[in-house]
């Protein structure tokens, strides 16, 4: 597009300002400048709620002053400035801040008891109380921009506050963007929405709408502006779903067809259990689309234990009797280990391994393909892939590297992968030399507004009752705050099940006690609640410390206990694992290693240690781990936080209830929206500026129907060059992170 979009900033707003926004916000053009949009708006007549203002970060606050004094300080040369102010509106309890300034000169004339004014900085917490230090600010009696306004008019003006740094103010940024507005053909920008959309939702013309976000004269003037720019926003973040998926149905893949009397009909034939309904028609609609000749791509949502294995694996084998191969792609080793031993049980003699030979012509070669095996055997294995010997490849990120080929992949799943992007979908698919069908799995609910926007280019499908005979989990909160005694309850009432006959999983945040925990790649990542701060105020369980003090136990002596972590050796992991699935090992002390997928049915407690340290999806995934076998499982979620504690609100949400979904919704409520999009890693920027997945589902879902209509008449976009010229935009390799991190 040619507008003043693209142009520099220094050609609208000079070289000075120009290097200044370039310095601080990173934005180099018009557009960048006129997108960046305020956070939220001051009203001008009201103080700003200070028990409200978050802590540790940039905040822009309205209050009135209080008190002001200044002395000498003592170590050093120079002055000191306390200045009181206060959110007073008359009403309630006065929420006081302190605010300090340093040869505070300005401040001490300027900030008068009485007085209001604006602050911009960072509010942290000295011992007890809230103080900002250096803050800047701007006194709002007399505000130098607004000459001889209507007093009441003035009252009524909001004052946009800008996501703002340390160096620069909101009102810094602005001035430089009234500036900006001055000096931007404005009427002449083109508009990505559509004309008839535009009418239909009487959004603003795009002019005015810029006018009104940066400069609003009163509430309802930005509320107008910043609807249509949100919506905008979604058609554009849907409509590059629809095309991307749209690109995808085009593409031709290997029809799949099912064989008359193939690998699928013999083992449906020795299968142990009749499928759930909802198994029996996930399975209709994915050998239908395999059989055809455009690649399936589907998203399967199965709560835990709902059995997305046998879907998955009566798909593989489908494609294997269609004469194709199949990859399974796990996120862990130790996951990967345990579906490829799973797998070939639940086989039986329909499998064979490349090492065996075995079972004559028809059984299908299932090999494990991981980054830690042995030289030897990963070279085995990848030369299976290559020459088709292998007609399921079990493997974990490791199959994403260059070095594997397959003979001719015809079928892609991904087992329990949230997080599992486009770019990553797009590697796996260059592994064919036709677009293979593609299946990801994953047990946690994703709320539909979430589907819509990190899967919006996958069809989906719901198992939504779990297997005849799956026994209920009963979870409970222990809290050691109140009952320290209940720490010993805790082993004696692992040593019932352990006599019972049944097998117990100990969880710990951590693995030693000088760690930070399990992340490594391809592990679970740190939780929200590792990022929150309070770090090293207590010890927390790690489980070689744990290991050590179940040795003294009373309670469990002459129980075997076996640790398990991410840092362990891969054939020590695999051991350990082997022996617990046997029941040799009762105890298992483990990470989040086992996080997802591990299935062994004798087990049938679990303890999770530090139970505050792990967020609301990542407890359910672990609860999941217990009452597979029919046998009730029990949870026990361990904390030494206080009873009243915020960290304590999602053990209990958890404790609450067994639907995932619900918990899904409450998790995404206590977290921030970046961390649902994986923003979090991408420097704290969220790249949906005025999206919020979770609100706004209805501007989602329609401007979702708008898209496909759009690309759906014109695939290409040759009618809309302004919204494929905005979609291109968004897509740009920065942005696309954000598909990416899904
Ligand atoms: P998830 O959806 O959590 O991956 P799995 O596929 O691991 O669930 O299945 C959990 C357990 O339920 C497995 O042991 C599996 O063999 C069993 N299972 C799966 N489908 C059925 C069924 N229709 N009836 C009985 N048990 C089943
Ligand atoms: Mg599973």
């Amino acid at each position: 597009m040619d507008s003043d979009l693209n142009l520099g900033l220094e050609r609208r707003i000079g070289k000075r300002s120009a290097a200044v926004i370039e310095k601080h916000l990173g934005i180099t053009t018009v557009g960048g400048l006129l997108n960046y949009f305020p956070r939220r708006y001051l009203n001008r007549g009201e103080l700003t709620p200070i028990s409200e203002v978050p802590l540790d970060e940039e905040v822009t606050l309205i209050a009135r002053v209080v008190s002001s004094s200044t002395r000498a300080m003592r170590a050093r040369r120079g002055s000191l400035t306390d200045v009181v102010i206060s959110d007073d509106a008359g009403t309630g309890l006065p929420g006081t801040l302190k605010v300090s300034f340093f040869n505070g000169f300005r401040a001490k004339a300027e900030l008068q008891p009485g007085r209001r004014a604006m602050f911009s900085g960072k509010v942290t917490r000295y011992g007890g109380s809230l103080g900002l230090t250096n803050p800047d600010f701007l006194l709002l009696d007399e505000d130098p921009d607004t000459p001889g306004m209507d007093p009441e008019k003035l009252a009524a003006m909001p004052i946009p506050v800008y996501p703002a740094t340390a160096k620069l103010t909101s009102w810094s940024i602005q001035k430089v963007i009234a500036t900006l507005l001055d000096t931007v053909e404005l009427e002449v920008l083109p508009d990505p929405l559509p004309a008839e959309i535009a009418a239909r939702e009487k959004f603003l013309p795009v002019a005015d709408a810029y006018r009104l976000i940066h400069a609003p004269q009163t509430a309802p003037d930005w509320q107008r502006a910043r609807d249509r720019f949100r919506y905008q926003e979604a058609l554009v973040l849907q409509s590059a779903l629809a095309r991307r998926r749209a690109q995808l149905a085009a593409e031709e893949a290997t029809a799949r067809r099912p064989a008359a009397d193939g690998l699928l009909t013999a083992f449906d034939r020795q299968l142990p259990f009749t499928l759930t309904a909802g198994q029996a028609a996930v399975g209709k609609t994915l050998a239908a689309e395999l059989a055809q000749d455009s690649p399936m791509n589907r998203l399967l949502q199965g709560e835990v234990g709902s059995g997305k294995t046998i879907v998955a694996l009566r798909a593989m084998l489908q494609v294997v009797d269609a004469g194709g191969q199949a990859a399974l792609l796990a996120p862990t080793e130790v996951l990967a280990a345990q579906h490829f031993e799973s797998i070939r049980r639940t086989l039986g003699p329909l499998s064979r391994d490349g090492l065996l030979g075995g079972f004559g012509p028809d059984a299908v070669q299932v090999t494990l393909l991981t980054g830690s095996m042995p030289t030897a055997a990963r070279k085995q294995a990848m030369l299976d892939a290559a020459s088709g010997t292998a007609g399921i490849v079990i493997g974990t990120h490791a199959l994403l590297s260059d070095n594997v080929s397959f003979y001719d992949l015809g079928l892609i799943v991904v087992d329990e992968q949230h997080r599992f992007g486009v770019e990553q979908r797009d590697v796996l698919r260059s592994k064919a030399s036709k677009p293979p069908h593609l299946l990801v799995m994953t047990a946690t609910p994703i709320p539909r507004t979430v589907a819509m926007t990190v899967f919006g280019d996958l069809e989906t499908s719901i198992l939504d009752e779990l297997p005849a005979g799956r026994a209920p989990i009963t979870t409970h909160v222990v809290g050691l705050a109140e009952h320290p005694a209940w720490l010993g309850r805790l082993w004696s009432r692992s040593r019932e099940e352990i006599d019972a006959g049944h097998q117990v999983y100990i969880v710990c945040p951590k693995i030693g006690t000088d760690d930070d925990g399990d992340f490594s790649p391809g592990e679970a990542e740190p939780s929200a609640a590792d990022l929150e701060g309070e770090n090293g105020a207590r010890e927390l369980a790690s489980v070689t410390a744990v290991v050590e003090q179940l040795r003294d136990e009373p309670a469990l002596a002459g129980v075997p206990v076996a640790p398990l972590h991410g840092r362990q050796d891969p054939v020590l992991k695999s051991e350990t694992m082997t022996s617990f699935t046997a029941n040799q090992t009762k105890v298992l002390v483990s990470t989040t290693v086992i996080e997802v997928g591990v299935d062994v049915h004798n087990a049938t407690l679990m303890v999770i240690l530090d139970a505050d340290r792990f967020g609301i999806s990542q407890l359910h995934q672990l609860r999941g781990r217990v009452g597979r076998g029919g046998l009730p499982g029990t949870c026990l979620l361990v904390t030494t936080l206080e009873q009243g504690h915020p960290s304590r609100r999602r053990l209990e949400a958890v404790a609450a209830t067994t639907d995932g979904f619900e918990l899904s919704q409450e998790d995404l409520k206590l977290r921030r929206e970046g961390d649902i999009l994986g923003a979090s890693q991408s420097g704290g920027r969220s790249t949906l500026k005025l999206l919020r997945v979770l609100e706004h589902e209805d501007v989602i879902a329609r401007a979702r129907q708008d898209a496909w209509q759009i690309v759906g008449a014109d695939p290409s976009l040759g009618a809309h060059p302004v919204l494929a010229g905005a979609i291109d935009e968004y897509l740009n390799p920065e942005k696309e992170a954000f598909l990416e991190r899904g």
